[in-house]
């Protein structure tokens, strides 16, 4: 059963991250790595300087939200399992897959409601570990102290990170409007991103990496009635806790001018 979604227009938060800790995001282990490394972080291709990869970003604050909330964990997707809804009652009320999405063989569900694309480094950035003497081209290499459980035994293992103050960005998360409640809606996307602000993005999180913070985050929108001409009105924000605070004038603002939705729909 195809529903037919009604898009009202759409909400762009762009910003930037800076790493406050290392931060580790794996690459494809291949014997081809540089300098024979162990845990590899993953790099542009063509450039090969280290990104974000949207899909990261979504996973961790879905997985954030999901846990939040207390949802169950019901679905296995390769190697993690999320939380998906079984049906059309509980999803009318889920506070995660409209946002994040369900899979396809749902009849039930609607449009994914966030996109995130992937983040590269600030062109600044780019310059300032370009011209640092680090371990290797972006990167530090650290030593961790793996400790075997049975015989506690140590065994250094090497982790490779994008150094504490890199800025990626610009992050760009566009969020649509496919009826009022995804008004509402919104609020929870910013909540998802402060969930992820507060735990860690990639691995070894536990261990101090990955700890991140959203800043000079800026808010557009454009309505079905102006899509083309876009919209010149923004709003922007130094930090997260920022956003948070004005989160009801933003949503008024969403509601009233950024993407009004019709009260009665068809
Ligand atoms: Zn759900």
């Amino acid at each position: 059963m195809t529903k037919i979604a009604n898009l009202y227009g759409r909400v762009f938060i762009k910003c930037e991250i800076e790493t406050k800790t290392g931060l580790h995001i794996g690459g494809a282990e291949s014997s081809l790595s540089i300098g024979g490394v162990d845990n590899v972080i993953i790099r542009d291709p063509l450039s090969n300087r280290p990104y974000i990869p949207g899909s990261s970003l979504k996973g961790k604050m879905r997985s954030q939200m999901e846990k939040f909330h207390g949802l169950p964990q019901n679905r296995r997707i390769g190697q993690v399992t999320i939380h998906t809804c079984k049906n059309g009652g509980d999803y009318a009320n889920c506070v995660v897959c409209h946002i994040y999405g369900l899979p396809g063989d749902s009849d039930f569900s609607t449009s994914t409601r966030l996109v995130v694309r992937d983040v590269q480094l600030t062109k600044k950035s780019v310059k300032k570990l370009g011209s640092a003497k680090t371990d290797l081209p972006f990167s530090e290499v650290k030593w961790e102290a793996a400790i075997d459980r049975v015989t506690s035994a140590a065994t250094l293992r090497q982790m490779e990170r994008v150094p504490a103050g890199a800025v990626f960005g610009p992050v760009e998360l566009v969020y649509s409007i496919y009826e009022q409640a995804d008004v509402a809606r919104f609020e929870n996307v910013v909540e998802g991103m402060q969930l992820l602000e507060d735990d860690y993005l990639g691995g070894s999180g536990s261990r101090g990496s990955g700890k991140v913070a959203f800043r000079s985050i800026k808010l557009t929108a454009k309505s079905r009635a102006n899509y083309r001409q876009g919209q010149d009105y923004e709003r922007t924000f130094d930090t997260l806790d920022d956003l948070a605070a004005a989160l009801p004038a933003v949503m008024e603002w969403i509601e009233k001018d950024g993407v009004p939705v019709p009260v009665k729909e068809g």
